[in-house]
């Protein structure tokens, strides 16, 4: 690297999790960084679903790195096995992590990044990029150089479509006043748009999941409260889950959970339904499959989220085209492939991109991928600031230990929440009726959307 480039810092897109674990690891290498935040403060995403309990419990949700830091600090870690609310996870750790002296100064929020490229280059040029500077350019016009990025600015700015295609749906834009973002704090302070209304809530993940459940709660004490979940496959046992073979309980209950509302009648399912058309009926909206029509008041759209790619496009990458995440990784975490997902240990190797220096980590580098967990993202965090502090062989010991969903599907699958499962993959015995089956062989044709497409070679088991 030319002493030019040495001297810059490494720039970390967003403040949540990984990007402050990516933080942490910087700190402790000893190299200079900077981290862009587009929020006002740290874990701007997180505190968006602060109302939503995690599944895994503080032992997962801790980053090595960041922990050794706050514990110098005298911070109070919280007990291993309770489970944070999205609140928690931010109050109780991301704040006083990026509260750190070791951090603070480095942290600049209200800084959003629009564009990322090499000074003086466009893609187009080859010759000395590797000895240039990067080049971040902010939405207030101001330019960042740098000698690596890292990019960690996650997905949850950009969820995906109602349209079940992957495209809005016929009306889509001209009803946007009837829908809702994925969780939605449907029991506080979202409370009286839901109460005595007709819900729609569209969607297949944990995302899902707990809006309907909180929905179903709703129903209970607000009458006239009526919750309808559409899904596109053609059964919602991919939503339950692994439930009792979970090795995360919390996980598998709502599952569970889940299975109760439908079962009992609380709330209506529709499946294979593919939202196509949604039309402005007064006061109401009309959703169709083009065979069905449900009439709503408000939609919960939780039809999963997709990496935002636009603020990369003048760098070389290399990404699936599938996922959207590289190359390396996709086998890895394809749906398609496997609901189960173990994620093997992997690391900068996986992450490389042929554009040097420039690194996705964090829910994003899963790109469409809905199995991403915290634990996977430190990991990540550390191999790649390890490999840049030329520590390579730190970087490549890559180690991971993710809980077991109890789930593993070899059906074509619903690519619906960022959050499905996380766990085990191949052969975790799936005990519960209505449970997928273990040990699913990888398929090599698989159906995305209406289009049979080539699988890749399985990976899975
Ligand atoms: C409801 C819910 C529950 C979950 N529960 C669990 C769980 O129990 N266990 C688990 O392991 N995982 C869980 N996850 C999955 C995952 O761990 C989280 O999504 C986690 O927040 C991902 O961390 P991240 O740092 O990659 O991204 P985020 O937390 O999304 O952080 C990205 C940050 O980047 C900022 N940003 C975005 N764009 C820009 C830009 N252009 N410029 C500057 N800053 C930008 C954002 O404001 C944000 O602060 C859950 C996810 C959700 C949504």
């Amino acid at each position: 690297m030319s002493s030019q480039l040495s001297q810059l810092p490494v720039v970390v897109i967003g403040a949540g999790p990984v990007g402050l674990a990516a933080a942490a690891q910087l700190t402790e290498r000893g190299l200079p960084f900077v981290v862009l935040e587009a929020g006002d403060g740290p874990a701007a995403a997180v505190r968006e679903w602060g109302h939503v309990r995690l599944f895994s419990p503080w032992r997962y949700d801790i980053d090595p790195a960041a922990a050794r830091l706050l514990a110098d600090a005298d911070w109070v870690r919280p007990a291993d096995d309770k489970l944070p609310t999205g609140a928690e996870l931010a109050a109780d750790y991301l704040q006083p992590l990026a509260d750190l002296p070791a951090l603070k100064p480095h942290l600049r929020y209200g800084a959003r990044v629009v564009a990322i490229t090499r000074f003086g280059l466009d893609r187009v040029r080859s010759a000395g990029r590797e000895d240039t500077p990067f080049l971040v350019r902010l939405a207030d016009g101001a330019d960042i150089h740098a000698r690596a990025v890292i990019d960690a600015s996650g997905t949850w700015g950009t969820p995906n479509v109602l349209g079940a295609f992957g495209i809005p749906a016929h009306g889509e834009a001209d009803v946007t006043a009837y829908l809702e973002n994925a969780l939605p704090d449907v029991l506080g302070r979202d409370r009286d748009r839901f109460a005595g209304r007709r819900i729609l809530v569209v969607g297949a993940g944990h995302s899902a999941a707990n809006t309907i459940l909180a929905l179903a709660a709703l129903a209970e004490q607000e009458p006239g409260t009526a919750v309808t979940w559409a899904v596109r496959a053609g059964s919602p046992t991919r939503t339950y889950g692994g439930q009792s073979a979970d090795a995360l309980p919390e996980r598998g209950a709502l599952g569970t959970r889940l299975r109760q509302v439908v079962e009992t009648g609380a709330v209506t399912l529709l499946t294979e339904f593919r939202v196509q058309r949604l039309t402005d009926d007064g006061d109401t909206v009309l959703v169709s499959d083009g065979e069905r029509t449900v009439t709503a008041d408000r939609i919960v759209v939780a039809t999963g989220y997709r990496p935002d790619h636009t603020i990369t496009s003048e760098l070389r990458l290399d990404l699936d085209a599938i996922l959207g995440s590289t190359r390396a990784l996709a086998p890895l975490i394809d749906p398609n492939e496997h609901s189960c997902g173990t994620v093997p240990p992997h690391g900068v190797d996986e992450l490389t991109h042929p554009e040097p220096g420039y690194y996705a980590i964090g829910v994003k580098s899963y790109g469409r991928a809905p199995t991403f967990l915290l634990a996977t993202g430190y990991e990540q965090a550390r191999s790649v600031v390890a490999a840049l502090a030329g520590d390579w062989e730190a970087a490549r010991d890559v180690q991971l230990d993710l809980p077991e969903t109890g789930v593993c599907n070899s059906d074509p699958v619903e690519v619906d929440d960022t959050i499905t499962d996380g766990g085990g993959c191949c052969g975790a015995p799936a005990t519960e009726a209505g449970a997928e089956p273990s040990g699913g062989a990888p398929l090599n044709l698989i159906a995305l959307g209406s289009q049979p497409v080539e699988g890749r070679p399985g990976t899975c088991c």
